[in-house]
């Protein structure tokens, strides 16, 4: 199966400020994104959700609070039927040094053990981030950075300014 492996904050969903994520309890939808959803997997992509939760270990939110968002998100998909096919987070700190936190291959690596019939080099990453960016470099995948810049000229990275731009390449 092709995969989309999609970046959550600030890709899918809006991100804040780690402090303020503190007080959050229902995920705000960016401007089509839930189309751009749509989109992908009637274009025959799985997508999975690959996040940076580091304000769990860092304490700005408990895994309760990621839990009760991750729901509301899923729960808002659904009734637009998209389907998450997974979601892969890493809820370590910063400085803890684990596997997974992005731009670490851990959380793909994972997902290509869990579902050995994803064919990586039919699939893509997507995020507003540089580590999201700097993972499809390391993973030697199409990436698309949301916004990143361009810092990142090698061939397979291309810049999006929006979101909705990701339909004209797949
Ligand atoms: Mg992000
Ligand atoms: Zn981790």
């Amino acid at each position: 199966m092709k995969v989309a492996f999609f970046d959550r904050d600030g890709t899918i969903i809006e991100d804040y400020p780690d402090e303020k994520w503190t007080r959050i309890t229902s995920p705000a939808f960016l401007p089509n994104s839930i189309q751009i959803l749509k989109n992908i997997q009637q274009s025959g992509y799985e997508i999975i959700i690959i996040t940076n939760q580091y304000l769990i270990n860092e304490g700005f939110i408990t895994l309760g609070q990621y839990e009760v968002i991750t729901e509301k998100m899923i729960n808002e998909l659904t009734k637009h039927n998209i389907q998450i096919f997974d979601i892969f987070y890493c809820p370590h700190s910063r400085t803890e040094g684990c596997n997974c936190i992005k731009p670490k291959t851990g959380m793909i690596k994972e997902a290509l053990v869990k579902y050995p019939s994803i064919k990586i080099e039919q699939s893509f990453i997507v995020g507003d981030s540089t580590v999201d960016v700097e993972l499809a470099l390391n993973m030697k995948m199409k990436g698309f950075g949301l916004g990143v810049g361009d810092a990142y000229q090698e061939k397979n990275i291309i810049q999006l300014h929006e979101i909705k731009d990701l339909i004209n390449y797949i």
